[in-house]
């Protein structure tokens, strides 16, 4: 085994030779010529010349030594069915799907865009583009129309893949009339859509557009359909981020890069071996579930498990059993998620046996060192903390256990990823910190490592313009994440560059704040927001879900605990950071992706208008936290 710094150094000093070893990951039809073409920065080729598929990689290359291995597990304890893929079912459902996809008139390059319920047969489409080079555009099915209609406007897709229903907490919510509406509101529709009815809710279909798949598969069943082989940087996907900050971007990746980043990762970090399980509780509408529902499990000859439900029904055990009924080996959730259990925490939440299980992967947040206790105590198992972001499409920040097993720190994702090379500037002056434990933006030396956002869709110019800026004649990428390193070379994220709050000329990131009142007992959820004050700038005004709500259901309840929790702040960060206003609601507003809407509750403080609530999983929170804030 080699150590992480030697690793890592390598990656970085001497990036053709690192990148060219990891390269041998995967299937090649052609050997790239050139490992990396960096003439116009910041836009990054990687592998030039290289001729691959990501859906051969995925699942054709496995054939000839576990087609019978399982590939795919579904599991929907909404509809209480339970199905079982190996290699060899899914290389047949996935070439049935990409002989119906090119029926439709589909051709390589094209745009399909996706909008499905957590199902077998969006992993097919997905797969099944990528078999014909067509570039899919994953919308995450919880999305309503208006989300829908933007994102199909953006897009422009051929075709549209859709499903009559998905179904939530038991609850059916049929898609189809949503995609109608959605399509009302466009202008430049696709000619046909393909839908998949799981026989949920009866779709109306629309003469000559609209093709049932379950007709479309029995005509194409048993269909040969052959790999496109695509040079390396030919788009896979695209996809949009998660809209935390604004206007979601359509981040467009590249195919050969994708697939050395994937099955990199997956040895590197992921420690995955064929034959195992993986489970990502993600959606395939989101980046976690392109890298690591469908294609990096897929690629390392792993089962990767596809859940659709809700983690706490029909009660908060469930993840646990399937960990134990499918021998998961690794696991990859989000801190919400676990948040969420803690809250329904009882003796028989971790009954099963988690033996299989050799790590807990969460990302997509902040992760409070009081959670991540919790799970670890709870599981008694490595919980690695990992940052990225939808444009990186892999880790930036995790440790990388496959190439030296290293200790994570509770409240930080860890090292910079190999490839990446991250460094924090100070955003006055944009001077580089070198010294431990002061504060700056978290930015990356350009190129990009394989694998990570190529350009905006159509949009290169604002690629540009959003996220690179020349410092010393050298492009840099900002992830726009506010972090600090400690003298272990452990970064901590902060919080977003702009949720830095200005106390009387004290910068603040909320994160910290954040962090120490979840150190309080009775805290659940917290999100510390800056709101202008005419006195000082700002001011950080904190909003508490109460785990014991009874316990702050009185004034005088109420009052005992946000003194402790004042105190706490205090005690971590200084009278300076001590929220002015400490306020219990009954939820916080978060994306459908389970993130904190942080500059929506500062709006409502700030008696704006919330703006993009499009994205928020539960408008009437809303309501709540605008009467909280308008209470004495
Ligand atoms: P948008 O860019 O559209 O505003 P978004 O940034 O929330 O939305 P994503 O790409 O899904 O979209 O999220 C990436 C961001 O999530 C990171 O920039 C960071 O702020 C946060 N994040 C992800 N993982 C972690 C982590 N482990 N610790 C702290 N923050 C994290
Ligand atoms: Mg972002």
């Amino acid at each position: 085994m080699t150590n992480y710094t030697e690793f890592y150094r390598r990656s970085i000093e001497e990036p053709d030779a690192f990148w060219a070893e990891q390269a041998s990951l995967i299937d090649w039809k052609e050997p790239f010529e050139k490992v990396l073409d960096y003439d116009s920065p910041p836009f990054a080729r990687w592998f030039v010349g290289g001729v691959t598929n990501l859906c051969h990689n995925a699942i054709d290359r496995h054939i000839a030594n576990r087609a019978d291995q399982t590939a795919l597990i579904w599991v929907s304890t909404e509809t209480g069915q339970e199905e079982t893929y190996s290699f060899s079912d899914l290389h047949a459902e996935v070439q049935t799907m990409a002989a119906i996809i090119l029926s439709l008139g589909v051709k390589k390059g094209d745009r399909v865009l996706i909008y499905m319920p957590m199902i077998p047969q969006s992993v097919f489409a997905m797969l099944a583009c990528s078999r014909i080079g067509a570039v899919h555009s994953v919308v995450f099915g919880g999305f309503a129309s208006s989300s829908l209609a933007s994102r199909i406007e953006d897009a422009k897709p051929k075709l549209i893949i859709s499903a009559d229903a998905g179904c939530r907490a038991g609850k059916v919510i049929p898609y189809k009339p949503l995609l109608d509406e959605a399509l009302e509101h466009v202008s430049t529709r696709p000619a046909k859509v393909l839908i998949v009815d799981r026989g949920l809710a009866a779709p109306s279909m629309c003469e000559d557009r609209d093709e049932s798949y379950t007709s479309l598969r029995r005509e194409f069943l048993g269909a040969t359909v052959p790999c496109e082989w695509l040079e390396s940087s030919s788009p896979s996907y695209t996809l949009y981020t998660s809209g935390t900050t604004g206007t979601p971007k359509a981040v467009q990746r590249e195919t050969g890069g994708y697939a050395v980043a994937l099955a990199a990762s997956m040895k590197h970090i992921f420690c995955g071996s064929p034959g195992e399980t993986f489970f990502a509780t993600s959606d395939i509408g989101w980046v976690v579930g392109h890298s690591y529902i469908v294609y990096g499990p897929l690629m390392a000859g792993m089962g990767t498990l596809l859940y659709e439900g809700l983690p706490t029904r029909p009660d908060p055990g469930i993840w646990w059993r399937l960990v134990e009924k499918y021998k998961v080996t690794a696991m990859f959730s989000s801190p919400t998620a676990i948040r969420v259990m803690k809250q329904h925490e009882n003796e028989s939440l971790f009954e099963a046996d988690l033996s299989s299980l050799r790590s807990l992967y969460l990302a997509g947040e902040p992760l409070d060192a009081p959670t991540g206790k919790w799970i670890h105590d709870a599981l008694r198992k490595p919980i690695i903390d990992n940052y990225w972001q939808t444009e990186s499409g892999w880790p930036i920040l995790a440790v990388a256990n496959g190439v030296e097993r290293m200790n994570s720190k509770f409240g930080s994702p860890g090292l910079p990823m190999y490839g990446f090379a991250v460094r924090l500037i100070d955003n006055e002056t944009g001077e580089q910190i070198t010294v431990p434990n002061r504060k700056g933006i978290l930015i990356i030396d350009g190129p990009l490592p394989p694998g990570c956002i190529q350009t905006i869709a159509d949009d290169d110019e604002r690629f540009v313009r959003t996220y690179w800026s020349e410092i010393h004649g050298r492009y840099v990428y900002s992830t726009f994440d506010w972090g600090v390193r400690d003298e272990d070379g452990y970064y901590f994220i902060l919080g977003r560059a702009d949720d830095v709050i200005n106390v009387a000329g004290h910068r603040l990131g909320t994160r910290e704040i954040e962090e120490s009142i979840s150190g309080h007992p009775n805290v659940a959820e917290v999100a510390v927001v800056g709101v202008s004050d005419s006195l000082k700038g700002q001011v950080a005004v904190a909003f508490i879900t109460a785990k014991d709500r009874s316990a702050v259901a009185t004034g005088d309840g109420a009052s005992a605990q946000k003194r402790e929790i004042l105190k706490l702040v205090e005690r971590d960060l200084g009278g300076i950071a001590r929220p002015a206003r400490v306020l219990f609601v009954p939820a916080l507003p978060k994306t459908r992706s389970g993130k904190l809407l942080r500059r929506t509750i500062q709006a409502i403080c700030e008696g704006r208008e919330p703006g993009n609530v499009a994205t928020i999983e539960d408008p009437t929170v809303l309501e709540a936290i605008a009467e909280a804030v308008t209470a004495t």
